[in-house]
């Protein structure tokens, strides 16, 4: 069976950027806290302990304490109070999040109020919300388009979770067009979720089955899921090599993968030996051979 891996699988650039920061601070400082994990996934979250860095859920006394923020940034408050307790910060922000940070302070003070498209609870979406000194209204893709408060806005911009579905965040904003009479969208979608939302649109018509690996609370991986289910029923989503069953690939002759932005290559191998494994066609000894000379191959 063929397994056709797409380029994108796997650690985004600000992912790898983050990772690298914190490793680096671990060699120069001791006692490196962090809010919350690092990346949506139990593998690096696992490392990163290992390599000596705390999670931690609220700030406390910082002196001598180094205070590690993760790719998806965080608020104004946050960074704020943390040097107030003293702890000298790293900041580990995603270059693509800090300019959607730039954006939103911009365009309040020219007095444009704030419309995030993104999950309500997520880390980034609350970073980009404290950033701004008033209060922004968040569209969540989930829910209903809170078009109250959007009919009360004369002057609007809005911006998108990095990792937000492209083709929904377009469709939400023509209707908030509808809504708000003067509207600025700046589409922040970021480049590396772009182009794994392109390949994954790909790769479940090119092949007969899809694997998406990562997390369960990788918020990126769902929507990676949710794309390439809706073009192929055969997708599954796996999170380690031991999730993968034989069947998943009965009569299959191709397998597509890919891989959430929080997920390591390191896993993303060890499925790939596995889907070999289970999908080797076992060599029948001569005597059958000539009765059946043709056989399947696995390549990758
Ligand atoms: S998904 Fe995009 S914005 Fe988020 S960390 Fe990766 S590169 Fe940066």
């Amino acid at each position: 069976m063929k397994i056709n891996v797409a380029k994108s699988a796997g650690f985004c650039f600000g992912v790898r950027r983050a990772m690298n920061i914190a490793l680096r601070t671990v060699r120069t400082s001791d006692n490196i806290e962090m809010l919350g994990d690092i990346v949506h996934n139990e593998t690096v979250v696992k490392e990163i302990k290992k390599a000596g860095i705390k999670k931690i859920s609220a700030l406390r006394a910082g002196d001598n304490k180094t205070l590690l923020i993760r790719a998806h940034g965080a608020s104004q408050r946050t960074c704020r109070r943390a040097e107030k307790l003293g702890y000298r910060i790293v900041d580990a922000t995603c270059p693509m999040v800090k300019e959607i940070h730039k954006i939103v302070k911009t365009n309040e003070r020219e007095g444009y109020r704030i419309i995030i498209i993104g999950d309500k609870k997520h880390d980034e979406v609350l970073g980009i919300i404290g950033q701004l000194s008033g209060k922004a209204i968040v569209i969540d893709p989930a829910q209903q388009i809170p078009r109250r408060a959007l009919r009360r806005v004369k002057k609007g911009t809005v911006v998108v979770q990095s990792t937000q579905n492209l083709d929904k965040v377009l469709r939400i904003v023509e209707q908030v067009k509808t809504l708000v009479p003067d509207l600025k969208f700046h589409n922040t979608v970021c480049k590396p979720t772009r182009i794994k939302q392109k390949e994954i649109k790909k790769l479940p018509l090119e092949n007969d089955v899809v694997i998406v690996i990562g997390s369960k609370s990788s918020a990126n991986t769902k929507r990676l899921y949710q794309i390439a289910k809706s073009a192929n029923p055969r997708t599954f989503w796996v999170q380690k090599a031991k999730d993968l069953k034989k069947e998943m690939f009965t009569n299959a002759k191709s397998a597509g993968i890919t891989a959430g932005a929080s997920t390591p290559d390191q896993i993303t191998a060890e499925i790939i030996d596995k889907i070999t494994a289970l999908t080797k066609t076992r060599r029948r000894p001569p005597s059958s051979r000539k009765s059946n000379p043709r056989r399947s191959s696995n390549s990758r």
